[in-house]
């Protein structure tokens, strides 16, 4: 096992980071912002060292000087978390020279999935099926109307390079679809310095369902089953949970396995997630893979009692998996709720600020993974999530009740949050039955924010 790891990141997964290293006896260096030098993984951490300014470009995302600060420290290894460097080969290969384990999958690995149009074409060529559409990237007004006029409208314009929802554009029409094509290259440009995108058949209405897998560096590679990530907005996961509720044991098996092979198609180690799209008519479709942990892995650890951050150091350690397929077992059911400092009743624009008042949920099947407090004041330079709640059940139904009267102890004063807006989300009786899909929030935006706002008993959110 590593003695010390260095953590390139920030907020709540940091901290989810170092308590994995806590439990492991390994000694965490945070490396943090001028931004972040008063939070939790900071405070919690053995050892923290600045590494620059408050805009990522200056700190996170600077290469040279987190190499610097794991020098310093004699780290044997660097936990990228999510976002940031977390899917960066050059950083892995940087690592890799320097003598310091990069923990993730290998850097020819992040680097065949990171490339979506690359990966499909793996995914072919290993028989996992994938969302009908171009071969290749596409270059030219031309070429995107004729792919989208063999394949029929609706279709989505997709960056190579995407993540986060940017850089993707759905199109109904010859119109719509050159103007999308040209926004969406530009857009991708702006946010990845790659403006390469190819297109995809528009699924209609689907549940997005994605794998977890874990796998070590000696070619073994398991499942831990599937998460339901449908709730989104513009394509932004909010709530997630496990197992899916139209899952069935013969589904689960099929794209258990489909996701397996993806995994094993590029020699993958490490956790990671094979993100699924499934249509209505029940047939699946690979849409990416995510080669890092996600923001949504707690809800797998409540359903398979297995710690995700501390098997992944272990397998990165160069350790076997302690279990097999056949060994895992899933127990009861969760639900993630993201809570970001947002103002939903302004079309959820960041609200960022001083935390004045916090108030934690707890009981039985409640956890909280957040980096915030009482006086915690959120950045304007990142992301807006400050944390997640997480409820464990026996049943869905226990599960689903459970975070309802958990978002209700919630408090959080001095700025508006999304805590509001999931509890009505979870009132609803389609969410309730589980019938939802990927467009069904911004369906539900559409037919009526403001009776929503005054049912929430409010016009304009905390704060
Ligand atoms: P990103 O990497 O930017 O998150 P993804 O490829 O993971 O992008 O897609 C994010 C979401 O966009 C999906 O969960 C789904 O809701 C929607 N989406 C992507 N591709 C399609 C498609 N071909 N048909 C319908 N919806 C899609």
């Amino acid at each position: 096992m590593f003695s010390r790891i260095l953590i390139a990141n920030r907020g709540e997964i940091a901290l989810r980071i170092v308590r994995a290293c806590r439990e492991l006896g390994v000694h965490s260096v945070v490396a943090y912002s001028q931004a972040d030098r008063h939070t939790l993984a900071v405070e919690m951490a053995d050892d923290a060292i600045c590494i620059g300014p408050a805009a990522s470009k200056e700190s996170y995302l600077k290469i040279d000087r987190l190499i610097a600060a794991a020098e310093l420290f004699d780290v044997d290894a660097i936990h990228p978390g999510y976002g940031f460097l977390a899917e960066n080969a050059h950083f892995a290969e940087v690592c890799e020279s320097c003598k310091i384990k990069f923990i993730g999958p290998r850097p020819a690995a992040i680097r065949a999935m990171g490339d979506k149009a690359e990966a499909r074409k793996t995914m072919m060529a290993a028989k996992v099926p994938v969302v009908p559409g171009s071969k290749d990237v596409i270059r030219e007004e031309k070429e995107a109307l004729k792919i989208a006029h063999e394949m029929g409208y609706p279709v989505i314009i997709k960056a190579v390079a995407g993540g986060g929802g940017k850089g993707m554009r759905v199109a109904h029409n010859d119109p719509s679809l050159i103007q999308s094509f040209h926004s969406a290259r530009r857009e991708a440009e702006m946010a990845f310095g790659n403006g390469d995108v190819y297109i995809e058949k528009y699924i209609d209405r689907p549940r997005h369902i994605e794998f977890q897998i874990l796998a070590d560096e000696h070619g073994n590679v398991i499942h831990l089953g599937e998460r339901d990530c449908s709730l989104q907005r513009r394509h932004q996961k909010l709530v997630e949970e496990a197992p899916s509720p139209i899952m069935d044991e013969k589904l689960r098996k099929r794209m258990g396995e489909a996701a397996i092979k993806a995994a094993k198609a590029v020699k993958y180690s490490s956790v990671g997630t094979i993100e699924f799209l499934l249509s209505a008519d029940r047939n699946f479709y690979f849409m990416e893979m995510n080669t890092r942990i996600q923001v949504e892995h707690p809800v797998t650890e409540m359903i398979t009692g297995i710690d995700l951050v501390k098997e992944q150091i272990r397998v990165a350690a160069g350790e076997k998996l302690r279990i097999g397929q056949s060994n895992v077992q899933f127990r009861g059911h969760a639900i993630e709720v993201r809570i970001n400092a947002e103002n939903w009743t302004k079309n959820f624009s960041p609200c960022p600020g001083k935390i004045t008042g916090y108030i934690t949920p707890g009981g039985p099947g409640v956890r909280i993974d957040s980096h915030a407090y009482t006086g915690y004041v959120i950045p304007p330079n990142y992301d807006s999530m400050i944390g997640k709640l997480i409820c464990h059940g026996s049943d869905r139904e226990e599960a689903l009740r459970r975070c309802r009267r958990a978002l209700d102890e919630f408090r959080i004063e001095g700025v508006s949050t999304t805590i509001d807006f999931a509890r009505l989300l979870l009132d609803r009786e389609d969410i309730v039955r589980g019938e939802y899909n990927t467009s069904y929030i911004e369906k539900m935006l559409e037919a009526g924010l403001p009776i929503l706002a005054e049912k929430a008993g409010h016009g304009g959110g905390k704060g």
